[in-house]
């Protein structure tokens, strides 16, 4: 038992020390759990929310659906303030560095809120600050920005390698269209994408509640985001509403996130079009899209070497991490450390960002592991 127990220690280290791509994760739901609830003491004391309601949700782990929805009030209210996003980004992150992500894709939805004097623009800017304060790591927003004359630091790893290790993320920026959305405002937001493009947005993302909203309301923003080449990833399949589930894989989106919900045709479609899928192992047991890890869609996946990579989603929201969907992915689906590490270099490939990074990326993971 000890011996075991010595073991799934050391799994849960090499997973946290190993780099890692991370494609999936909302900015607002990877708020750590003690800025959130220090967040809701400041809304609480000034009668915004009734702290008493929401505390025991934030000091609770393994949130059930109806617990993960009342904090979606609580992300709602929180994003209209500008220092505070500027905070979350900066923490998220250095969150994501602190586990060895060396490349993090963030996704948000730029807020408009006239009452708070926040427009898509103010929103955005306030994330951009918080990239730009970032300080226990180098953040890398384009592949024309010079790094630092830092010195790397030499260190052996778990595979008795000696590697030059640099306190270094590249980050890139998804601008996510909310379902609730109307197309004009849809396109609002790929109109800010395209103009933040120097800045670090490559893409656009379809997300928010998939029982609201139509397809064909969407489909006039990411058809323009595809025509002036910004990647697309879609939400697809968190219901089993095939229709759109069908509209989704005939446009061909460059990744979609989860994939649950597919028929045996929209399966096999998803199987030939070789759409990479960005898997959320705890999210998709949490918001109950499957009924539990060992009936996941990722080993038939997996076994069809299908192109995926190993997300969080939300991992405030879900008390998770990338390390930890590593580890449950390697123990529930048997795979050994060089799958999960050949895994884990594959999700270079799948990124958004330009090849020259690319390259930097798969460089790093070789000299990780040689
Ligand atoms: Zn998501």
């Amino acid at each position: 038992m000890a011996r075991k127990m010595e073991d799934d220690k050391k799994m849960r280290e090499w997973c946290r020390e190993i780099p890692k791509i991370e494609l999936h994760a909302h900015l607002n739901g990877s708020i750590r759990d003690s800025t959130l609830l220090e967040l809701a003491r400041g809304l609480g004391e000034n009668g915004i929310i009734v702290l008493e309601d929401v505390e025991p949700v934030i000091l609770k782990s393994s949130r059930t659906l109806p617990e993960c929805f009342e904090l979606f009030d609580l992300y709602h209210i929180i994003a209209t303030d500008h220092s505070t996003v500027t905070r979350i980004t900066k923490e998220v992150v250095e969150d994501f560095a602190s586990e060895n992500v060396i490349y993090l894709e963030l996704r948000t939805t730029p807020k408009h809120n006239e009452a708070k004097g926040m427009t898509k623009d103010s929103y955005m800017k306030a994330v951009m600050q918080g990239l730009n304060n970032v300080d226990e790591v180098e953040v890398v927003l384009n592949s024309t920005q010079t790094s630092s004359n830092e010195e790397p630091e030499t260190v052996i790893n778990s595979f008795g390698n000696e590697i030059k290790q640099t306190r270094k993320i590249h980050v890139r920026i998804l601008l996510s269209i909310d379902r609730r959305q109307t197309t004009e405002s849809a396109m609002e937001t790929v109109d800010l994408a395209l103009k933040l493009r120097d800045s670090g947005v490559v893409g656009i993302d379809l997300s928010g509640n998939p029982v609201v909203g139509q397809w064909s309301t969407f489909l006039p923003a990411l058809k323009y985001a595809k025509e002036q080449g910004l990647s697309v990833t879609l939400h697809c399949g968190e219901v089993p509403n095939q229709e759109e589930i069908q509209a989704m894989l005939e446009f061909q989106p460059e990744r979609v996130g989860h994939a649950c919900c597919l028929d045996d045709s929209h399966w096999k479609l998803l199987k030939s079009s070789k759409i990479p899928v960005e898997i959320c192992l705890t999210s998709n047991v949490r918001t109950e899209c499957v009924s539990s890890l060992d009936d996941h869609h990722f080993a038939d996946l997996y076994n069809e070497m299908h192109p995926m990579a190993i997300c969080t989603d939300d991992c405030g929201l879900f008390s998770t991490s990338l390390s930890h969907e590593y580890y449950i992915a390697g123990t529930t689906f048997g795979l050994s450390r060089d799958e999960l590490y050949d895994f884990a270099k594959n999700a270079v490939k799948l990124s958004f960002v330009e090849d020259k990074v690319k390259k930097e990326l798969l460089k790093i993971f070789d000299s990780y592991k040689r």
